[in-house]
């Protein structure tokens, strides 16, 4: 293939994957890709995990048989020696042992090229190719070999991309602490909720979720204790709603659940097995159990002139009634 041509096609590749809106996606077009670029070959890319204690096999072509689910970096001299790796073309070189040999190790049969991956200066991940013919010394077998680095690199760079997306996308809708929806995604979700009720008329209610008497907390336990039983909390909202349901952590000790398809009944009874699990809670912090939390929920069900603001208010107003007559349990809109 000519320098030109390689040219061309990098970006192309690298086209294709800028484009790609997820890993998944990003995987698909590195298979077609490897596939088509190196005719013949067959293949391997693993990345790094989130929590960089191993690499995942993302996706292979022509491979035909199963990915290593999981490799170590240990697993791969290329890796360990932090540069590409030509076996068969060395001195004498030792097999990765994430290469499947059928046992024959460290011969001089076996032709593999691995190339560490790196984006921002770090190592991302690694692409393990076996060209149709073995590698040999030639000339074309090193530009064959510089052109899946230079993939290799585009790659890289995309993953990088990518997962840096994702990351934004999930702190900027996640809270920190629980790992709940935020407020702001909340509102978004609830916006769309709403224009589909509209248009489609099905069910939806809104349960107002606030714990009670948490200052409390925070001030006999100290403000860790009060963070605990906020997770505590999250994990018994979460064991009881159920798919389809979006739970958000809309302020300090205060929740919202927007429930789809579901009338007032249902998200009545829903919000009264919510407050009933947390009632039951067994909350320990630092060896000691704490005294039984309880939360008072607001619930109101849209009609057909209900807004975002009228139903926020409603189910407000009817968490204010909650508090209001006692606490610990599930109150509906004022007067109904
Ligand atoms: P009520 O039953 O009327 O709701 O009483 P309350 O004590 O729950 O309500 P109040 O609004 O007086 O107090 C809420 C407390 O929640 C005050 C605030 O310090 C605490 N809080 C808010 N966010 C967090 C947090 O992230 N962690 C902890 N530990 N406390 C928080
Ligand atoms: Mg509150
Ligand atoms: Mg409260």
């Amino acid at each position: 293939m000519s320098v030109k041509r390689h040219g061309r096609y990098l970006a192309e590749l690298g086209e294709w994957l800028h484009s790609a809106k997820s890993l998944e996606e990003l995987y698909r077009v590195v298979r077609r890709f490897m596939a088509r670029l190196f005719p013949g070959s067959a293949g391997e890319l693993y990345i790094y995990s989130n929590s960089r204690d191993g690499l995942d096999g993302v996706c292979e072509w022509n491979r035909g048989e199963a990915l290593h689910a999981h490799i170590q970096p240990d697993d791969c001299w290329a890796l360990r020696r932090g540069r590409v790796l030509r076996y068969g073309a060395g001195l004498a070189d030792l097999t990765c042992g994430h290469v499947d040999c059928n046992g024959e190790r460290d011969t001089d049969d076996l032709h593999y090229t691995c190339i560490p991956i790196i984006a921002h200066g770090d190592t991302g991940g690694l692409l393990h190719i076996r060209f149709p013919e073995g590698s040999s010394q030639s000339t074309e077998d090193d530009d064959r070999i510089n052109f899946a680095i230079q993939c290799a690199e585009q790659i890289s760079l995309a993953v990088a991309n990518v997962r840096l997306r994702d990351e934004l996308e999930e702190q900027s809708t996640r809270d920190p602490l629980t790992g709940l929806f935020n407020r702001r995604h909340f509102m978004n979700r609830f916006r769309t909720g709403m224009a589909a009720f509209h248009k489609h008329r099905h069910p939806l209610s809104l349960v107002s979720i606030d714990a009670d008497h948490f200052k409390k907390i925070n001030d006999v336990y100290g403000h860790d204790a009060g963070d605990v039983v906020l997770r505590n909390l999250s994990d018994t909202f979460t064991s009881v709603i159920e798919d389809g349901d979006m739970l958000a952590r809309v302020g300090g000790e205060e929740f919202c659940l927007i429930l789809h398809e579901q009338d007032f009944a249902a998200a009545h009874a829903k919000a009264e097995r919510v407050r009933q699990a947390v009632e039951a809670m067994d909350i320990n912090y630092d060896g000691v159990l704490l005294p039984r939390v309880t939360i008072s929920c607001g619930v109101a069900t849209a009609d057909k002139d209900a807004t975002i603001k009228s139903l926020l208010r409603s189910s407000d107003e009817a968490l204010y009634k909650a508090k209001d007559t006692g606490r610990n349990r599930v109150c509906p809109v004022l007067g109904s």
